[in-house]
């Protein structure tokens, strides 16, 4: 928007709009009607308007925007009538829709960044300069960009509160070019892109998706920002070479990409932040200073990376955590490289080069895991909370039981067993956890792989010592799923604060995580069921799924809805039935059949088959070898079964970590690796 900022006010030596320019506008499709002018400073109403700014900018006649006609002889009329008026378009009746972008609330800044946040550029449509404002010092200009807006869409009134001096027009009206500001200047179009120049573009539906009221008001699916500050672990080497990267970037960014350019590395820097390796306040001031460097400003470089909505660059890049950590997303370590490639790993050295393999990398398709299809998803961090007394401790039971030992879970097909570990500060065994295994059909002997600790006695999950003896267990136990039943009791810290819960990720979590296991995290609702589960948001930010139960303790009938998702869910209400014969058992339905079951049971199908193809591999070669020398083996079957390269890399590691299936124990030496 340079040519904006170059422009000073103009002289006011503009004529009223023309009715011949008047009928050339309606022949665009502009409905018009005549406003009140402005004639020697002051609105040709006679009024003041001391209070209000509506001088020179409301109607003339009696039902306002709604007399805006097409009309060649009521336009004729009126503009003898009124012969010092100023005209106005009616935006909706015109299908038009309007960006009125106001410098003196910093506008141009919030209009740079979003235009580099597009990735679907809005394109050049009709356009015009509106009223001077004396902006630090200099005289600028407003705008109005005009594009066509989709039949029956609903707009916003703003691009929201991280946008400001944005206004979204479409059922009212605005000034037409020719018209005079108070400012003392007139409206006017820009020559190249005025209606008499160029066709109007019409909004791209990346654009319709932000600006339509339909939508929750966030423009994107980033991380929010107090969330961002749970990102506070020191920086590693990886980080710091990644971010040297970044920043050298923005630095030797050309005149017109610089906010591009700084938002792609925003990007970067936010994945890397997430994944561990670059704690957030660091990557943002590095970043900032980048950018101040190379001219921007700092609101400008800080509306470009961070938004309270979540649309900064740093907390979109931070939805996809990348790095060494997390290698399944299309990173190999340096286990997985040709030994041509690496000379040998230097003991002490830098554990991994996350070497991209590029052709993995853009097979993978980043396809989501589910333990329990559209209600746990694997390696992610869940919460569940509800009243006390409406058996969440039940129900999670169930799916423990469920997945340990290879049976249905909740009426879904079975998956392969996995190692569960069960935190119970709630039940006592002999009096609640047995009669309800009993009462689910199950045997001592199929539960074996349902690691489950009986209170147990540990230091606090927000404390360093705990998260120590939390981990000593995992590497122990080597669960896939792990269940904290409930959390209110692990925590030494005030639950309704934000550092407790960035003592709990960073080092329970965050440990977690790191290892690619799934956990969930049972809480009760607080006082007032309104607030949302115990501790309100702050215990939130830590996780990446929020599901809240609710119903009445003897109904049959549960509603399971979810708050607050990272991952795509296939549906956000789910229903859960309760049966008690012949065996106790819950059964999960989509309320707005939205899921498609048979593709979430296919995928976890071909889960299995890339374990079963990973495991024959292994047991021709001897032992299991570097993720991409098995690929390199099955991948031809892999891709015959539809096995993509991310939903194999999870299988591989899973078995790397010793995690044993049904018929084989886990052994020490599956450590190391
Ligand atoms: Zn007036």
């Amino acid at each position: 928007m340079t040519e904006r900022k170059e422009m000073t006010a103009s002289p006011n030596e503009y004529p009223t709009l023309s009715l011949e320019t008047l009928l050339a506008l309606t022949a665009k499709g502009f409905f018009v009607f005549p406003v009140h002018g402005i004639t020697e400073g002051r609105c040709t109403c006679g009024d003041l308007h001391p209070k209000d700014n509506s001088a020179g900018k409301h109607p003339v006649t009696k039902n306002g925007m709604d007399d805006a006609t097409q009309d060649p002889d009521v336009i004729s009329v009126w503009h003898s009538t009124f012969p010092n008026c100023s005209w106005a378009v009616n935006l909706k009746l015109s299908g038009l829709m309007v960006f009125d972008i106001d410098p003196r609330n910093g506008g141009d800044t919030s209009w740079d960044s979003f235009e580099a946040w597009l990735t679907e550029p809005l394109g050049q449509s009709w356009a015009a300069l509106t009223g001077a404002q004396e902006v630090e010092g200099r005289s600028m200009r407003g705008m109005h960009l005009y594009y066509r807006a989709p039949e029956g869409i609903q707009l916003r009134g703003t691009l929201g509160t991280d946008s400001p001096g944005i206004d979204i027009k479409h059922n009212g009206y605005v000034l037409l070019p020719g018209s005079r500001h108070m400012s003392g200047v007139c409206y006017e179009w820009l020559v190249d892109r005025s209606p008499f120049a160029i066709e109007p573009l019409e909004l791209n539906p990346q654009v319709v998706e932000i600006v339509s009221s339909a939508t929750s008001g966030s423009p994107s699916e980033g991380i929010p920002l107090d969330d961002m500050q749970l990102y506070c672990d020191p920086i590693t080497t990886y980080g710091i070479t990644a971010l040297e990267g970044e920043v050298e970037a923005v630095l030797s960014s050309r005149e017109g990409s610089r906010n591009s350019t700084l938002f792609n590395s925003g990007l970067k820097i936010g994945s890397l932040i997430s994944g561990g390796e670059i704690p957030f306040e660091e990557g943002l001031t590095a970043l900032v200073d980048a950018a101040l460097r190379i001219g921007l400003t700092e609101e400008e470089a800080v509306n470009t990376l961070i938004r309270r909505n979540g649309g900064g660059a740093i907390q979109l890049g931070a939805a996809t955590p990348r790095g060494p950590k997390f290698e399944t997303k299309g990173y190999l370590s340096v286990g997985d490289l040709p030994s041509s490639a690496v000379a040998s790993p230097v003991p002490g050295g830098p554990a991994h080069l996350n070497i991209v393999d590029w052709e993995s990398a853009f097979a993978d398709e980043s396809e989501e895991l589910w333990l329990v299809p559209g209600l746990i998803c694997d390696e992610r961090s869940h919460a569940i909370y509800a009243d006390a007394g409406l058996g969440k401790s039940l129900v999670l039971l169930e799916i423990c039981a469920a997945l340990a030992s290879g049976k249905s879970a909740l009426g879904l097909p079975p998956i392969e067993p996995m190692t569960v570990l069960y935190f119970d500060h709630e039940n006592t065994v002999k009096g609640d956890v047995i009669p309800r295994l009993k009462n689910m059909g199950y045997e001592a002997k199929d539960i074996g792989n349902l690691v489950y600790s009986s209170f147990p006695e540990m230091d606090p999950l927000d404390t360093a010592k705990g998260g120590r003896q939390l981990v000593e267990i995992i590497e122990r136990v080597k669960p896939r799923l792990v269940i904290i039943d409930t959390v209110s009791r692990t925590i030494s810290g005030d639950e309704n604060s934000n550092s407790t819960w960035l003592e709990f990720y960073s080092h329970a979590g965050k440990a977690l995580k790191s290892r690619g296991i799934a956990y969930l995290r049972i809480d009760h609702t607080g006082k007032n069921a309104d607030a949302g589960m115990r501790g309100g948001s702050a215990k939130k930010g830590d996780v990446d799924i929020v599901w809240n139960l609710t119903g009445k303790s003897d109904d049959v009938k549960f509603a399971l809805s979810c708050e607050k998702s990272r991952v795509p869910l296939p549906s956000k209400k789910l229903e859960l039935l309760r049966y008690s014969s012949p065996t106790l058992r819950h059964e999960l339905r989509d309320r707005s059949k939205d899921i498609d079951w048979a593709e979430l049971l296919a995928r976890n199908e071909r889960f299995t088959k890339a374990l079963d193809l990973i495991r024959a591999d292994e047991s021709k070669q001897g032992e299991l070898k570097g993720q991409k020398n098995v690929w390199a083996r099955v991948s031809r079957e892999a891709k015959k079964a539809g096995i993509a390269f991310g939903l194999f890399a999870v299988a591989h590691r899973i078995i790397k970590a010793g995690i044993p299936d049904e018929c084989s124990e886990p052994m020490e030496s599956d450590l190391e690796d």
